[in-house]
């Protein structure tokens, strides 16, 4: 029997799986096997807006693969108007906006510090499956494409160079993104918001 990986099919043996272990496929999603079902009213697909005070959040849901909204000094009504005719559900951790905003897209954070609201937002929509590291930009929030090593050579340190193959661009911003060391970091931090997100409801 074979787990497919999510992101991109690849198959691994179930045997991998044994107790509930996860693995990281190298296309930077989460494997393993689905032992509970989604909550129903998780947004499959959900994509965001936050607030302009929530610039580090946005950051981390774009490097965790989501599409994450966000612009400095945003004024409320153009968060709310994006939000909606968008489809994007708000975050905001701004109680009045709730007030004076009847839109039911609105997610308002309990949590204040970064971690505690990634764990908050993975949670609340379920999004964990949906992990898929490195597939978008953290400064600009646009898909990543696939970058041929000869030209990310004009763009990266030769060090990197010599040890990475697999590169990828923001058509954007034209910045590199790779699997360097850095990515075991953020794989520990990202495992660590999947078990807090996945254990019992706070
Ligand atoms: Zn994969
Ligand atoms: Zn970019």
């Amino acid at each position: 029997m074979a787990v497919p990986c999510p992101g991109c099919g690849r198959q691994y043996d179930v045997t991998l799986f044994e107790f509930g272990r996860t693995l990281w496929c190298t296309c930077g999603s989460r494997v393993g096997r689905e032992t509970r079902a989604r909550r129903l009213d998780a947004a499959a697909g959900a994509r965001f807006i936050a607030d302009a005070m929530l610039g580090r959040l946005a950051r981390w849901l774009r490097l965790l693969g989501f599409d994450c909204a966000w612009e400095a000094h945003i004024p409320d009504e153009r968060l709310v108007r994006r939000g909606v005719e968008e489809g994007r559900v708000i975050l905001s951790r701004d109680r009045a906006l709730a007030d004076e905003w009847r839109v039911s897209e609105l997610h308002l954070l309990q949590a204040e510090k970064v971690r505690d609201q990634l764990v908050e937002v993975v949670r609340r929509f379920d999004l964990a499956p949906d992990i898929r590291l490195l597939t978008r930009c953290s400064e600009c929030n646009e898909p990543l494409a696939p970058l041929p090593a000869a030209l990310a050579a004009e763009r990266v340190p030769a060090r990197v160079l010599e040890r990475q193959r697999r590169f990828s661009g923001c058509p954007a911003c034209e910045r590199v993104y790779w699997e360097g060391t850095h990515t075991d970091r953020i794989k520990r931090f990202v495992d660590g918001i999947v078990a807090e997100a996945s254990g019992a409801p706070g």
